[in-house]
């Protein structure tokens, strides 16, 4: 494009059209002086779930810093060339701590390089993104953000099962089922046991009992239809259709990463419901003809 051909002639004036996203990526007189800190979604596996911001960000990586999450297909899209580093958390092994990340995206992107953080999903939803953006602010860094198509919404896409949905889900809520060794999730379990609602939660697969036994506790339903879907849009994508209060045992059959998803739309995933479930099924067909 013209516009953007001029401006990689200028290679100062990189102002603007960087803070908007529009920076060539694809020639070596694109890049600024001044390196750069993407913080990119990467999507939840399938790499066609990649937008094509990400796509021209990672095509113009001299540095990729990614977590366990991020597929090798996703990773392959970076040019050889350019150095990979993973950051994976592990349980056993040493894992980064955040700071040390922080400061290693600021000093690669000080030393005039194109870094690209890569995250599992989107930065900002359960990603420690905010944490990055703050640290490249802080040291002068310019730091660019690229959404990208969050756990929840590829689960419910491929479970067919929607997380709102008119007269079963009027508001959808993302949580985080983690919680410091020993205790359980602190989460607004009064609201979160309001009906006609979907609740994903993220990092919850070990803590499923607690979280079953929660919301049952504070008043959702134990019939209230429950979807679990592990490594979603990823070949080994693995779904169990269930209820509240078959939540528990559901997740002790899978490993993770996976999602907790509780709410009535969730009658609508395919494949093999339970029959407690049909009945919020039943009530949802009955809305959609109203
Ligand atoms: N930023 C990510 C979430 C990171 S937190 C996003 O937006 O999706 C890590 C948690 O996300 C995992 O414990 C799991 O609960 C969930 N997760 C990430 N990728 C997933 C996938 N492909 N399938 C199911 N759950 C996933």
């Amino acid at each position: 494009m013209a516009g953007e051909t001029r401006h990689s002639k200028a290679g100062a004036k990189t102002g603007a059209k960087a803070a908007a996203g529009l920076v060539v990526l694809d020639g070596a007189g694109a890049r600024p002086a001044a390196g750069r800190v993407w913080l990119v979604g990467a999507g939840p596996g399938d790499p066609e779930l990649l937008t094509l911001k990400a796509l021209r960000a990672l095509q113009g990586a001299q540095v990729v810093v990614h977590d366990g999450l991020v597929s090798d297909e996703i990773l392959a899209l970076a040019p050889a060339a350019a150095q990979r580093i993973s950051v994976a958390k592990r349980k056993s092994r040493h894992s980064y701590a955040q700071d040390e990340i922080n400061r290693m995206l600021v000093a690669f992107a000080l030393q005039g390089l194109e870094v690209v953080r890569l995250k599992g999903g989107d930065p900002f939803i359960f990603g420690r993104g905010g944490e990055e953006l703050e640290a490249c602010r802080e040291a002068g860094v310019e730091c660019l953000v690229v959404p990208g198509v969050t756990a929840a919404l590829a689960a419910s896409a491929g479970a067919g099962a929607p997380l709102t949905h008119r007269g079963a889900a009027q508001a959808v809520t993302f949580v985080t089922g983690h919680a410091a060794k020993g205790s359980e999730p602190d989460l607004d379990w009064e609201s979160l046991a309001r009906p006609n609602q979907t609740v994903v939660i993220y990092m919850g697969l070990s803590m499923a009992p607690e979280i079953a036994r929660r919301l049952t506790q504070a008043g959702r339903s134990p019939a209230t239809p429950a979807l679990i879907v592990e490594n979603a849009s990823r070949a080994d994508e693995r779904r169990r259709t269930t209820t509240l209060a078959g939540l528990a045992d559901a997740a002790a059959e899978l490993s993770g990463p996976a999602l907790l998803i509780v709410g009535e739309s969730m009658a609508l995933a395919r494949a093999d419901a339970p029959a407690e479930v049909e009945v919020f099924a039943a009530r949802i067909a009955e809305l959609g003809g109203k």
